[in-house]
């Protein structure tokens, strides 16, 4: 157990900044070094491959070297450590493709109130952040993220002022130890003709292996995509970071929505600004014709039911959106949605599906359940290594206990009582690239109940700052 208030980075960001000083105090320990995490060999388990073999309801899975090295029935041992999981279900672990992490600590506060609408709110109070605030957030939605099955999350992390801020939400998704891709984006004050950091972020880039170690951290840009109606200072500083962050190499995650959505989308396709490497979060109000340009384009789409309907964007058709792209994933996108839950966003969406096309079988819970695992892998183009249980992918995986109250085993096919009724509670074990970050439904390497305190005591000074500045 490590206490929260000082967890180690893993790896000392390398910049000088207030984060690295702050950083650097905090951590009299010797820095963990990489670790190999012992093999392991999950045994008994109905395994929802989520890929070519389907379900297999009583077969194994062997871990080693961080990655999943057999699936099948019967697998030896081989000096593995053997857990048993009968009674449990085992699913790669949920992908996350949108998720503001860095407000995990406003959770509680929207919507009571006109002061308390989501952008008034977290405009007010993201002004009164300061780095460690970044940090405890961004570890405190990523702990509860794991703590509930999901083991990637793309963490757009919109309330950058300064570097330290961006460095210490860094360090706060090391020290969960989550997947993630950190979305290197501005902050709401931030006028849309001052360029974002680019150099900052192409800094982080090029010395990611100084900073992130072997930690499963990667970078991309979270994009300000301009209304058609913007001027053209406003027009040529989008496109210059656009241009940068292509020519680096690094993928993008932009909001189209709310009222501009359309013509934010509109904007995209016009100019041919789409691609491969973007993703698209939310796509409110597109129209069949725009989501075949984002088809052709090849760029994919985020979909976040609970918060886009909460927000008030409208509902969340899924196949509005999956009959016409390929590449589609849902999200849990933050504290707005109160704790990160899959469970909840797949029932949400599934039940919104359902009741707009006046057909309980519109959907499937297995294809909701498909996109909170492997579409949503292949949305972020991390298909390849993550989002299904196949020899070769790295063992991002979980185990879902069946035996409990809410729970019980259907005979076949369990995808029903995952969607409508496992909750993260019933997450038993968690391992992101081989390493165990939750077992006996205990997280291993995050002391809980410090960390909630952290968060609460920085949500109580960042409310007290945000009061003094009014
Ligand atoms: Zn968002």
């Amino acid at each position: 157990m490590q206490s929260a208030d000082c967890l180690p980075l893993g790896r000392r960001l390398f910049l000088k900044s207030a984060a690295a000083t702050m950083l650097a105090t905090c951590s009299a320990r010797v820095l963990p070094q990489p670790r190999v995490p012992r093999p392991l060999l999950i045994r008994n388990a109905y395994v929802m491959t989520m890929g070519a073999a389907g379900d297999l309801p009583r077969a194994d899975v062997l871990v080693r070297g961080g990655e999943i090295a057999a699936v099948g029935i019967g697998l030896a041992a081989d000096g593995a450590e053997v857990i048993d999981a009968r009674g449990q279900i085992l699913l790669p672990g949920f992908v996350d493709t949108h998720n503001h992490l860095w407000l995990s600590q406003m959770r509680g506060l929207f919507g009571r109130s006109p002061e308390t609408r989501y952008f008034r709110l977290t405009e007010r109070l993201g002004a009164a952040y300061r780095p460690e605030d970044m940090r405890i957030g961004t570890l405190f939605g990523a702990a509860g993220a794991l703590e509930a099955g999901i083991t990637t999350t793309l963490a757009y992390c919109d309330n950058i002022r300064t570097p330290e801020d961006a460095e210490a939400a860094l360090s706060g998704l090391i020290d969960a130890g989550i997947r993630a891709r950190f979305l290197y984006a501005g902050h709401d004050k931030l006028a849309p003709d001052v360029p974002l950091a680019i150099d900052h972020l192409a800094s982080l880039h090029r010395n990611r292996a100084a900073w992130a170690g072997e930690a499963p951290i990667d970078l991309g840009l979270g994009w300000r995509t301009p209304t058609a109606s913007a001027g053209e200072a406003v027009l040529s500083v989008a496109l210059e970071e656009l241009r940068r962050i292509r020519a680096i190499g690094l993928p993008v995650s932009t909001h189209i929505s709310g009222d501009s959505g359309p013509d934010q989308l509109d904007l995209l396709i016009s100019r041919g600004l789409l691609g491969q490497d973007m993703v698209l979060v939310h796509a409110t109000g597109a129209e069949p014709e725009a989501l075949r340009a984002v088809q052709d384009a090849g760029s994919a789409i985020a979909l976040t039911p609970i918060t886009e309907q909460r927000v008030g964007f409208g509902l969340t058709r899924l196949k509005h959106y999956t009959d016409r792209v390929s590449r589609v994933g849902l999200g849990i996108d933050g504290a707005l949605a109160g704790a990160p839950d899959m469970f909840a966003v797949m029932r949400a969406g599934h039940l919104v599906q359902a009741a707009v096309s006046g057909d309980e079988l519109a959907m499937l819970p297995r294809q909701v359940l498909e996109l909170a695992t492997i579409e949503a892998a292949r949305a972020i183009r991390l298909d390849s290594r993550i989002g299904s249980l196949e020899p070769g992918k790295l063992a991002d995986l979980i185990l879902i206990d069946t035996q409990a109250l809410n729970m019980g085993f259907p005979v076949s096919d369990p995808s029903s009582l995952l969607v409508y009724s496992a909750r993260p509670e019933n997450v038993s074990t968690v391992m992101v690239g081989g390493n165990v970050v939750k077992r006996d439904s205990q997280l291993t390497q995050i002391d809980s109940q410090r960390l909630v305190a952290s968060a609460d005591r920085s949500l109580g000074k960042i409310r007290e700052r945000a009061d003094a500045a009014r």
